[in-house]
């Protein structure tokens, strides 16, 4: 039987920043990934010479988090440029106009705000997890468009539904890091090498210091007895009968770190080696109307498209037609090679509640009107050369960040009752964006094994 310290289950951001940081500390770690690809939900695929990066758009991350990992394991994550220039569609107006117009704050307000956030301790902030946005930008300003300003940033980062219902903590805590660490109130890059290359380093970072990567190995089981991990079972080859049980390899560890999301960590994690409680948390994140859900739309031109900067991101709080909050970039000019030479590749995507993700007749209607949307506030798109259309709910972009969702109210990245269970995923208690937010919850969860924090992140907060 083979033996490992740790046993990770995923290669996406979470997995790999586990695995890449717990071997550049010696241990012998395996990371088990289900599918055929690195990456999770952030993968990259190619289709009809177009490359799509499904769910890895930008990376939230002011240099704290992945940047960070990247560094401690020997690698370098490139920082590739997006343009500051930020265009908005005024749907009361029915044109584009940037960010300034369309926030016109008191820059003597702002300022102030500012001032107080970043003098407001992470500890402090934590105390927010039960309020929205709103709360805490009224004690501090009056001043409607820097209270507009900060509620459409969260809108754009967290894919919000509703503007006014963000969570507090959760917001302000990657409002603080962006001022704290490059002194703007949103920062966010394109990987220089790619988002398939991204990952192919911190895989290779990972099998450089002695761990293990495979790919197409499904986990069908953590093995726990007596409360404590004794390893994971791996199903052989499936066979040609329905149902079939396997043969299995078993794998023994005596630390497990999960990075599987909210909405299938209990397939492989059985239930009732975990108290109520903690899965009654689990179940209760994972309903369909707290999935971050949208509509997304890849459409390649003959004609760029771009209003003040190649390199920009558009959004909107309605598009003209369905009505959705939504992004635009194009994603060619952020990597010339992810579309055929003379083509652009444009990506966007209309936010719908969780709720309506498994409504099909929903989803078709809305798609259709998202896309007729689209062509309004970008002409050039009612001609597309090549098109693709993805739901993404299943699985989702996150957990929705609203007030009670967050923070405390998330189950926390250890087991309460198993020793060496760990849940290293940005749908459980931890802090950030996305593939940011993995990175870091999977840098809490290797420093509470290791037992003491990784020496250089020691400012980097992650929960
Ligand atoms: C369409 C879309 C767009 C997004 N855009 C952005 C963006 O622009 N910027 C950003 O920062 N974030 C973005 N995100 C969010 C980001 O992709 C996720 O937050 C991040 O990838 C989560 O990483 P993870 O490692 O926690 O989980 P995952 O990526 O979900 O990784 C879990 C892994 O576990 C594997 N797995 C599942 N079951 C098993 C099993 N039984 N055994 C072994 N392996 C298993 C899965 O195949 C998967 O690879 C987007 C997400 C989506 C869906």
């Amino acid at each position: 039987m083979t033996k490992y310290d740790v046993v990770v289950i995923g290669a996406g951001a979470a997995g790999l920043s586990a695995g890449a940081l717990l071997a550049k500390e010696g241990k012998s770690v395996l990371v088990c990934e289900k599918g055929p690809y690195l990456g999770g939900r952030a993968l990259a695929v190619e289709d009809q010479g177009y490359k799509i990066n499904i769910g890895g758009h930008l990376i939230e991350d002011g240099g704290s988090g992945l940047t960070k990992i990247f560094e401690h394991v020997g690698k370098k994550l490139i920082h590739g440029e997006v343009s500051a220039e930020m265009p908005v569609w005024d749907h009361e107006k029915g044109k584009w106009g940037s960010i300034r117009d369309r926030y016109a704050t008191d820059k003597t307000e702002l300022k102030k705000v500012i001032k107080a956030l970043v003098n407001t301790s992470w500890e402090e902030l934590d105390q927010w997890d039960d309020r929205n946005l709103r709360d805490w930008l009224t004690q501090h300003t009056s001043d409607q468009g820097v209270i507009d300003l900060f509620e459409f940033l969260a809108v754009l980062e967290c894919l919000t539904d509703q503007p006014w219902d963000h969570s507090a903590s959760d917001n302000l805590f990657v409002r603080k890091m962006h001022y704290e660490e490059r002194r703007m109130a949103a920062y966010s890059f394109w990987p220089g090498q790619g988002w398939a290359q991204l990952w192919q380093d911190l895989a290779d970072a990972c099998t450089e210091n002695g761990g293990e990567v495979r790919l197409n190995t499904a986990v069908s089981r953590a093995i726990i007895e007596d409360r404590k991990v004794k390893g994971v079972a791996i199903p052989q080859q499936a066979g040609i009968l329905r149902n079939e049980i396997s043969e299995e390899e078993i794998i023994e560890t005596e630390c497990i770190i999960s990075t599987l999301p909210v909405w299938n960590v209990l397939d492989v994690i059985p239930e009732d080696e975990l108290p109520d409680w903690y899965s009654a948390q689990i179940r209760h994140l994972a309903q369909d109307k707290f999935r971050v859900a949208w509509l997304g739309l890849y459409i390649a031109t003959d004609e760029p498209v771009h209003l003040y900067n190649p390199r920009e991101l558009s959004t909107w709080v309605k598009d003209p037609v369905a009505g959705l909050p939504g992004f635009f970039f194009t994603q060619s000019n952020m990597d010339p090679s992810s579309a055929p030479e003379g083509k652009h590749l444009h990506v966007m995507g209309g936010v719908i509640p969780g709720s309506k993700g498994r409504d099909k007749k929903y989803v078709r209607e809305t798609f259709d009107k998202f896309e007729e949307g689209m062509g309004i506030m970008h002409p050039a798109l009612q001609k597309p050369l090549w098109k693709r259309r993805t739901l993404v709910f299943d699985p989702a972009f996150g957990v929705i960040q609203k007030p009670y969702l967050v923070g405390q109210f998330r189950p926390h990245w250890r087991a309460p009752n198993i020793d060496g269970l760990y849940f290293a995923s940005e749908t459980f208690k931890s802090r950030g964006i996305g593939v940011d937010r993995a990175a870091r919850a999977a840098l809490t969860c290797v420093e509470d094994y290791l037992g003491g924090r990784l020496p250089g992140f020691e400012e980097t907060w992650r929960y």
